[in-house]
């Protein structure tokens, strides 16, 4: 997607040799109208899926997860939280991940009422690296027993095995900007 990648290559910082920061776009500072285009790709590819919801984490996936939520003609946009809540009630899907960048695990958790039982979902994130969030939310899917039925990520670092995994399981999966690799602190896009 033209607008992401001139994005990553002109607002983009690399950390070492496998991380890249979008805050001045993505996630600190956001960017509606690039936002608005990559909700825009996700939702006409998804669309024949007929996603009932919407499901990303707390906290960068969920200007994303709403904008696609909207340019699908506004079915819900269910994020799972990352924290438990002092006031935390009812019945919790709950996964394990694996941080890639805060090399740590933490829970992420879902209240069933709100991924309902056969419900068709659409997971949204911002990046995918070695897919340990993406396999957190299949996670939850599958506890709610509702059905995946696509995963769209704006970054996708094709140097990391995630995006294998998880095409090689058979997902629906879209990444709007595949990032092959960082070469002296530049970035490297995989062509469209
Ligand atoms: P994975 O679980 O696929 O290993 O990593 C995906 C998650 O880790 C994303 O939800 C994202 O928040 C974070 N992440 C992984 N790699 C990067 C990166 O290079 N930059 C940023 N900003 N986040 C990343």
């Amino acid at each position: 997607m033209k607008a992401l990648r001139d994005a990553i290559l002109a607002k983009s910082q690399t950390i070492g040799t496998d991380i890249i920061k979008v805050d001045s776009f993505l996630n600190h500072r956001v960017e509606p109208a690039l936002i608005a285009q990559m909700a825009d790709v996700f939702a006409q590819h998804f669309a024949p899926e007929k996603p009932d919801l919407i499901l990303t984490v707390e906290a960068s996936g969920i200007a994303l997860g709403f904008a696609t939520a909207r340019a699908l003609h506004d079915i819900p946009l269910v994020f799972a939280k990352k924290h438990a809540a002092q006031n935390q009630r009812g019945n919790y899907a709950q996964a394990r991940v694996f941080s890639f960048t805060h090399k740590q695990d933490y829970h992420i958790r879902v209240d069933l009422a709100y991924l309902p039982k056969d419900a068709r979902v659409l997971i949204i994130d911002d990046f995918l690296a070695d897919g340990q969030a993406a396999l957190g939310m299949m996670s939850l899917v599958e506890q709610a027993g509702a059905q995946l039925v696509g995963i769209g990520i704006a970054i996708e670092k094709g140097f990391q095995p995630g995006g294998e995994k998880l095409r090689k399981m058979g997902v629906n999966l879209l990444s709007l900007a595949v990032i092959d690799r960082i070469e002296d602190g530049h970035i490297i896009l995989r062509d469209d």
